[in-house]
């Protein structure tokens, strides 16, 4: 973080983006009080970057996200937009290759508040995170051909791309459980054979984390069987794109979980794993832990401030046990009403 007042870029976007946005904003507000300094400067993203200004990363929301010390987002996207020239994700692929976010983080954790909404039985909490590299492998390699007869895609990495996404694991593992496992599949793919190597060096230079390797298939299911086993998970584009998602369906409901997209330096990009819901939009009935809990993730890894982010997850976690949850956890509650006992409970806290 460069600036004293910290400068947060907010991203509401599209259909339930904004009304979990504004709960976000609330309770980042409310633990903040006296204690966090902080700015917001709030701009048109996705489709409300098309409505706006005709493009779904206008020029003056790139620039305050390069600008700023963290990018908060809520979701784009949606029917609204099947029809557009240009579609609101393309802002989400060009915002990723503009702040260069390289290594994307996602937390699976199975709280003792959370364990009910689990559709694994798990008696030893769950709590891993997985580093994904995010912006090569066979998502981008060329050649990419296809022609009646056959096509191609090309799975592709360098040394450099490998290096500076397994640094982040680890540097991730530090302040975690000290252990990485590498996912791959190096008993058939040369470019895991490379991920080996060059992770290996890496980890020979944090003697204190304990690392290790698993194939895709084995680490798919382990991650229902014995997902207690994990600290950080590190892995190539395409494997963590699969295994993220079923690590979401194990905590229970894509409506909690956050995630985190960063580079070296400059700004990282927090927001929900999930998309835009367009079928519940409006109805005041959107979860918004996902988006509260990408409020914490900010205050831990961009600003430094786990003891505010503690108090975010401790009230969270307590309004679950209370069972006061919107319906997608099986609740009655409205957004508002949980956003809401959160604030009540962080207050009490003070
Ligand atoms: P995308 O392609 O943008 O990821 P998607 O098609 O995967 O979108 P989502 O928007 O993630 O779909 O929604 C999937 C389902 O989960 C929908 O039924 C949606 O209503 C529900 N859902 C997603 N987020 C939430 C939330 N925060 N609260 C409640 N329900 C949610
Ligand atoms: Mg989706």
């Amino acid at each position: 973080m460069t600036s004293q007042i910290a400068k947060i870029t907010v991203l509401p976007g599209d259909y339930i983006g904004p009304e979990i946005m504004k709960a976000g904003l609330a309770v980042l507000k409310a633990v903040s009080e006296d204690e966090f300094n902080y700015q917001i400067d709030e701009q048109p993203f996705g489709g409300a970057g098309i409505d706006q200004k005709g493009d779904p990363l206008p020029q003056a929301t790139l620039d305050s996200a390069k600008n700023s010390d963290a990018v908060l987002l809520a979701a784009i996207g949606g029917p609204k937009w099947d029809d557009a020239p240009k579609r609101p994700e393309k802002g989400l692929l060009q915002i990723r290759q503009e702040l260069n976010l390289f290594a994307n983080i996602r937390p699976t954790a199975i709280s003792q508040a959370m364990q009910k909404y689990s559709p694994i039985k798990q008696v030893e909490p769950v709590d891993f995170v997985i580093v994904r590299e995010l912006t090569s492998g066979i998502y981008f390699g060329k050649p990419r051909e296809i022609d009646d007869h056959h096509a191609i895609d090309t799975m592709r990495y360098t040394t450099d791309e490998i290096r500076r996404v397994a640094r982040v694991a680890f540097e991730m593992a530090m302040k975690r459980n000290k252990h990485v496992t590498m996912v791959d599949k190096a008993n058939v793919l040369a470019t895991s054979n490379l991920w080996r190597r060059v992770v290996s060096d890496v980890a020979a230079e944090y003697p204190e984390v304990r690392y290790d390797n698993s194939y895709v298939d084995a680490a798919a299911m382990k991650i229902i069987s014995a997902p207690e086993q994990f600290d950080v998970i590190l892995t190539e584009n395409m494997f963590g794109d699969i295994l993220s998602d079923e690590s979401a369906e194990i905590t229970g409901s894509l409506g909690t979980i956050p995630s985190m997209s960063r580079g070296t330096d400059g700004p990282a990009l927090y927001e929900p794993i999930h998309g835009s819901a367009p079928d519940i939009a409006g109805k005041g009935i959107a979860n918004p832990l996902s988006m509260i809990n990408s409020v914490a993730m900010m205050l831990t890894h961009t600003f430094d401030r786990p003891d505010l982010a503690d108090q975010i997850n401790q009230s969270v976690d307590d309004v679950i046990e209370s069972g006061n949850v919107t319906p997608d956890l099986g609740g009655t509650a409205s957004t508002t009403e949980v956003t809401d006992a959160i604030i009540n409970k962080i207050r009490e806290r003070r």
